[in-house]
């Protein structure tokens, strides 16, 4: 099979490998569609990951090639999405069903390899069904939409809250729609320049250019990572309002004294949250998503900003890590020559 595989820091290579072994438990699905993450882009071009060689890409969705327990037979051929987080299933968090803070997980794309390749072996724990009318590049989005839903969730929204969202990418767009889904009236999306206000328009919400700002909202969801956007973000919430951080950080956030000194003169609550909730078979941030996509609730074809054949991975990783063009979700497809 084709796969990318990160040998070195920014050296990512375009390999044929074997296709993997299908253990007991497993599967073997073949990818469709494979969304490039924001995190990728550090993973790839400047950190690395847990060890080389390693095949990246989380956000991925397919069709289920090969099982390895006579059990799972009825999910061949099936479309699923996957959940990338492989929980260890004997730590306090996971006993409690919050797999999301494991303290000894495995992870597809970061950890062990990932949906940048034609196959990639996945738990049958760790996928979805999903039915045939959705696009693999929307299931491949179920990730980061699990991951917004699941911060809208922690910050328990009212209705009659001002939201804004500081962050214009995939997730930053999705926790907007997941606001509005959840009742909330008013919401703004707060981002660098006006490029994107065409994103906020289809989802009608407000948009804002960062420097033109000096608004005070009810609950702010910081959904970039960076020191600039936490920063603004600290300055925008009321006093006694909610501040979400909720965008991966990118280095050390820093504050400054004065900006350390807003949390506690506004007397903030401040709400951490991390990754998603996915349980197998029961109701949870996935199937809300999985729900949301099917009965068009969320829109998410909308956000996908550029779509490369497997490829022209690397175009997309070099658009995302130079900002050359202005870009929501970078896909891309793969087996493409079957249908
Ligand atoms: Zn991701
Ligand atoms: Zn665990």
């Amino acid at each position: 099979m084709r796969a990318y595989s990160l040998i070195a820091i920014n050296n990512l290579e375009y390999i044929e490998t074997d296709i993997p072994n299908c253990k007991e438990g497993w599967a073997i699905v073949k990818v469709k569609a494979s969304g490039i993450c924001s995190s990728d882009i550090p993973r790839v071009f400047e950190t690395g990951t847990y060890h080389f060689p390693t095949i990246p890409g989380h956000e991925f969705a397919g069709i289920v090639e090969k099982v390895g327990s006579i059990d799972d037979l009825k999910l061949v051929g099936k479309h699923v999405g996957v959940f990338p987080l492989i929980p260890c299933k004997k730590c306090l968090q996971c006993k409690q069903g919050h797999y999301e803070m494991c303290s000894d997980y495995d992870y597809l794309g970061s950890r062990r390899d990932g949906g940048f390749a034609e196959y990639v072996a996945v738990p049958v724990w760790n996928l979805i069904e999903i039915n045939e009318q959705i696009k693999f590049e929307e299931a491949a989005m179920l990730e980061p939409l699990s991951v917004a839903l699941h911060a809208i969730k922690n910050c328990s929204l009212k209705n009659s809250d001002r939201v804004a969202i500081v962050g214009t990418g995939m997730i930053g767009f999705a926790a907007a729609q997941w606001a509005k889904v959840y009742g909330v009236k008013d919401v703004t999306v707060i981002g660098r320049s006006k490029g994107k206000k065409i994103l906020a328009d289809r989802i009608s919400v407000n948009y804002c250019v960062m420097n033109s700002l000096d608004d005070e909202f009810d609950v702010v969801i910081e959904a970039v990572g960076s020191n600039k956007a936490v920063d603004l973000s600290i300055k925008l919430v009321r006093p006694y309002g909610t501040l979400v951080l909720m965008g991966n950080p990118e280095a050390d956030i820093v504050l400054a004294q004065n900006t350390y000194w807003r949390i506690l003169r506004k007397q903030l609550h401040l709400v951490g949250t991390w990754n998603s909730a996915y349980e197998k078979g029961k109701k949870c941030d996935w199937s809300e998503a999985i729900e949301a996509i099917e009965n068009h609730r969320i829109d998410v074809s909308g956000f996908i900003s550029h779509v490369f054949d497997q490829s022209q991975l690397k175009k997309g990783l070099d658009l995302m890590h130079g900002h050359t063009e202005p870009y929501c979700k970078v896909m891309t497809m793969w087996n493409t020559e079957d249908k």
